[in-house]
């Protein structure tokens, strides 16, 4: 913008009344808060150059001062700058609003500061009227398109402005085409869209009482209206509390009223919507589709299937060459993919409106890495286009290639990715069946924004018409949803709720799977595969690894999930808990056997057969993730877990007690009947059905059970997850954790003795005082010395202690004076902070919290910075006070949630610790934490 107009802007806005209106060539491309994405781009797109027919936007404040007005006046005056931006669209086409002769068509769109796709309504070819649409035959010598337009104006305006429903105008327009005799609305000709008019006339006179307004400026103050009341309509309020986008984010529509250019003006002319490249894959090549003679509303309804663009370079190649013009011009000045509308009237190339384009994460990775490649973006901005929780998007499944399954149907690949579900019809439906757990794929001929609930529920969107750029399509993409469009071989039919392809017939609950990277539907299920890591992604993590300070490990329990930790890019182990070792079907009768022990001698012996295993695991999993670090923490759990459950084992001693008197039973009879035949013949009659050696084993059996039973009341606690677990445990059974530390460091031995480089840390839960900890750390110096000795070498380890009791935090500065490390458990330490039980808070009553808004987030998902983090925050001054070089880390389920990972950035750890699939997803957030530092605030 010109220094002299911005000027004028400001003087208008603070010297006057409240500047509410501004031109295309005037407005602040950059604020979108004042002038809706769409607006402020329009503005943004005229003032580079680019050839945008004229118009202008009404601000956001606008929108508020009318709903605000509980007449829902417009604010005042606002009409009149109305009028004066119509005069200056005037000056500049040579045309005029309301002329007879050469009248001024405009669009009014809506358009806030958050692209919401569909959201809003739009409005074509307002101003004409009886007399404009002579003016528009005169001009374009075209009865056909003058027709065509005037009806697309009175279905619209009714529809949108007047809240006449769409069918009553499907209805007139199916007669017209039965009676003209054609299928394609192409096929209709003048007359047939004059008589098309005139019953659309008759329909908004019916269904509102009132005529249809003739005067283009009422035309324009109802529309107006109607885009602003459309802000506060149930689809936008529904998307809005969806994404939660706040009022901080977006507050009201600006709307946009804009010159009509017309694609539909005969062969020459053509209407299509583009991508400057790829969505689906990222390819740096031209991508859309679009259609000769039609109008733009055409492509994106899916009424007529489109054609892709690369078609254009052979039909219309002059205008191919502009397009890729325009194509270079906005990914230069954007410095981003664009999603952009453009017509093109009588050979003339219009750019309607460009976004940023929405695209699943494959294309978002190649496209960061490609762009940054060509210098047109850095490395930076191309890991912060990238929101850390899309990367989710590449973990889910495909369709196993090795599958046999034959499709049923084929369309377009619109959205990539597999899902599977029950097929149902319409979106009301796939709500109320999503919500109940079921998976569903929403099955239509083509959506419409208001089955935007039924896209949420859904696993996958089946539609049997449109384009990759349909309605379906975007709304899946953007949600990161497969999709496959435009099946055409399907037929839909809502109200029999059921689809018909050749002879099949799908019904409502039928299970298909979808594959949108193909276009295949199939019947049933189709088994899937996991996704692998593309070199893109593994490129764009390695940029993220640079840039970020926290490292991320993961939290691997065994070799094999420390192996696959490692694809995922872990730098090391963060937390192996080791008791998930002991569940292996070999381990845990050694494990029961230990527990069962009731003496030490029992014990130990149950101890020393559990050592060598545990070795074992320990020095696979030192190897496997040589030369990082892995944190090996001691016995957690209360041991009673390893024990099966009190009802399980009462019952089956009630059958073996069974048994027994039957056996009883059946041996007293035996030697009863020895008293009436002799030995030798009772032998033959009658061989007995039980030896003395089953009785035997059926009474040690029991004798195991009523031990097992014993010892499970024994161990039975009101609260195990505050009772005898952790490092309380291992001081009341030294044996159990000295087994441990024995295992861990023979493995660490054994390593060295092996020139494996290894860094192995030895971590102790639960604790609460320092005084616990220099107990273990007796127990590990011991059993070090010892080993040192035997091998005659030098152990390198750590020694430190988990962080998930309250009153640890307080005593941090203490606990690092015996610890090496620290390793936040946040998902007690979130346990303990709010006194919610982690085993049943998220189904009971935290839901119900977040619905009511007492808490934004789940607290196990999303670290609790104000309070959990709090203590984080005083544990890490306090620690580092007596050991500056005190390492801390997270472990809990925290330690893979982008939000939480800022945090922890913020506070000075030195890594986080997930699970290995959000490995990921932890590594771009980590530098995304570093990138953002500097603005980072929380509450
Ligand atoms: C924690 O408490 O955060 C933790 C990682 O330990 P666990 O979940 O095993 O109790
Ligand atoms: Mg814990």
């Amino acid at each position: 913008m010109s220094t002299e107009i911005k000027d004028k802007a400001k003087a208008t806005t603070t010297m006057g009344p409240k500047k509410f209106v501004f031109s295309f060539k005037e407005g602040d491309g950059k604020n979108k808060h004042l002038l809706g994405g769409k607006g402020a781009n329009l503005c943004e797109m005229t003032q580079i150059g680019l050839n945008v027919p004229p118009g202008f936007v009404i601000s956001t404040e606008a929108c508020l001062s009318y709903l605000d007005h509980p007449g829902k006046d417009l604010p005042s005056g606002l009409m009149a700058e109305v009028k004066r931006q119509i005069a200056e669209v005037e000056k500049a086409t040579g045309k005029r609003f309301g002329d007879p002769d050469n009248p001024l068509l405009v669009s009014v769109r809506s358009g806030s500061a958050m692209s919401m796709p569909g959201m809003m309504d739009t409005i074509l070819n307002l101003g004409l009227n009886k007399k404009t649409l002579k003016g528009l035959i005169g001009q374009t010598q075209n009865e056909r398109f003058s027709f065509d337009a005037y009806r697309r104006f009175i279905q619209l305006f009714g529809k949108v402005a007047l809240g006449v429903p769409d069918e009553k105008f499907d209805e007139e327009f199916e007669i017209v085409k039965k009676a003209a005799g054609v299928k394609e609305d192409v096929a209709l000709n003048a007359s047939d869209l004059e008589d098309v008019s005139h019953r659309f006339l008759k329909v908004v006179e019916e269904n509102t009482g009132q005529p249809f307004p003739d005067d283009e400026y009422e035309q324009l103050e109802i529309a107006i209206k109607a885009v602003f009341n459309s802000w506060m309509g149930k689809r936008a309020v529904d998307y809005r509390r969806e994404f939660r986008i706040t009022p901080s984010m977006a507050n009201g529509t600006a709307v946009n009223v804009q010159t009509m250019v017309f694609g539909n003006m005969g062969n020459d002319s053509a209407t299509g919507v583009g991508f400057t490249r790829d969505p689906g894959t990222g390819e740096n090549v031209m991508f859309g589709e679009y259609l000769v003679n039609a109008q733009g509303e055409d492509v994106v309804a899916g009424i007529r299937t489109p054609k892709p663009v690369a078609e254009m370079a052979r039909e219309m190649p002059q205008m191919y060459a502009q397009l890729e013009g325009l194509r270079q011009k906005l990914e230069q000045h954007y410095r981003e993919v664009q999603d952009f509308e453009y017509t093109i009237e009588k050979q003339t190339l219009y750019c309607l409106q460009t976004r940023n384009g929405k695209m699943n994460t494959t294309a978002m990775v190649r496209t960061s890495i490609e762009m940054a490649n060509a210098g047109l973006i850095n490395k930076d901005e191309a890991l912060l286009r990238i929101k850390p929780e899309m990367l989710d998007q590449l973990l889910y499944p495909r369709l196993d290639p090795k599958h046999k399954v034959e499709p049923l149907a084929q369309g377009l690949p619109a959205s990539p990715g597999a899902a599977s579900g029950h097929c149902v019809f319409d979106a009301d439906r796939a709500e109320q069946l999503g919500r109940s757990g079921q998976k569903v794929i929403l099955v239509r001929e083509e959506t419409k924004p208001e089955d935007i609930h039924g896209f949420f529920a859904s696993q996958g969107i089946l539609t049997s018409r449109g384009g990759k750029t349909s309605h379906a399509a975007v709304v899946a993409r953007g949600m990161g949803k497969p999709c496959v469009a435009g099946a055409e071989g399907i037929s839909v039919d809502v109200k029999l709720r059921q689809a018909v392809i050749g002879e099949k017939v799908l019904r409502e609950g039928d299970y298909i799977t979808i594959d949108g990277g193909t276009g295949m539907v199939y019947e049933g299920e189709v088994p899937t595969v996991e996704p692998e890591f593309s070199n893109d992604l593994k490129t764009l993590l390695s940029w993220a690894d640079k840039v970020a300070r926290l490292k991320v490990f993961a939290n691997a329990d065994t070799p094999d999930a420390a192996r696959r930790a490692v694809e995922f890019g872990a730098m090391g182990i963060g937390l192996c808990r080791t008791e998930r070792m002991f569940n292996d079907v070999d381990r845990l009768p050694i494990v029961i056997d230990m527990i069962l022990a009731d003496s030490l001698e029992d014990r130990q012996a149950a101890l020393d057969r559990l050592e060598p295993i545990q070795r074992q695991d320990f020095k696979e999993v030192f190897k496997a993730m040589s030369p990082r670090p892995v944190t090996v923490r001691l016995l957690d759990p209360p041991i009673h877990e390893f024990l099966p459950n009190e009802d399980v084992v009462v019952a089956e001693l009630t059958h073996l007690n069974h048994l027994k008197t039957t056996i009883d039973g059946v041996n007293n009879l035996y030697s009863s009947l020895r008293l009436i035949a002799a030995e030798q013949e009772l032998k033959e009659k009658y061989p007995s059905p039980f030896t003395m050696g089953g009785a035997d084993l059926v009474r040690q059996a029991i004798t195991k059970k009523e031990r097992m039973l014993k010892k499970i009341k024994e161990l039975h606690e009101v609260n195990p997850m505050l009772g005898h677990r952790g490092v309380r445990l291992g001081l009341t059974y030294p044996e159990i954790y000295k087994m441990q530390i024995q295992a861990i460091l023979e493995a660490t031995a054994e390593c060295q003795q092996e020139g494996i480089e290894i860094y192995p840390e030895i971590m102790v839960p639960q604790v609460c005082t320092a005084v616990e900890l220099e107990h273990v750390k007796s127990y590990v110096d011991e059993i070090r010395e010892r080993i040192e000795k035997e091998r005659n070498i030098k152990l390198k380890f750590k020694f430190g202690s988990m962080i998930e009791v309250v009153r640890a935090c307080m005593k941090a500065e203490k606990l690092a004076k015996v610890a090496e490390f620290f390793s936040f458990g946040t998902n007690d330490l979130t346990q303990a902070t709010f006194s919610f039980s982690r085993e049943d808070a998220e189904n009971k009553f935290l839901p119900f919290y977040q619905q009511m808004n007492i808490l934004l987030d789940n607290p196990f998902e999303v670290l609790d910075v104000g309070g959990v983090g709090k203590l984080m925050e005083i544990t890490v001054q306090w620690g580092r006070r007596s050991r500056p070089d005190l390492k801390i880390g997270i472990c809990g389920e925290q330690g893979g949630q982008p939000d939480s990972i800022k945090f922890c950035h913020h506070i000075g750890l030195d890594y986080v610790s997930c699970s290995g699939p959000r490995v990921p997803i932890a590594r771009l957030a980590a530098a995304h934490a570093k990138l953002g530092e500097a603005t980072y605030t929380y509450s």
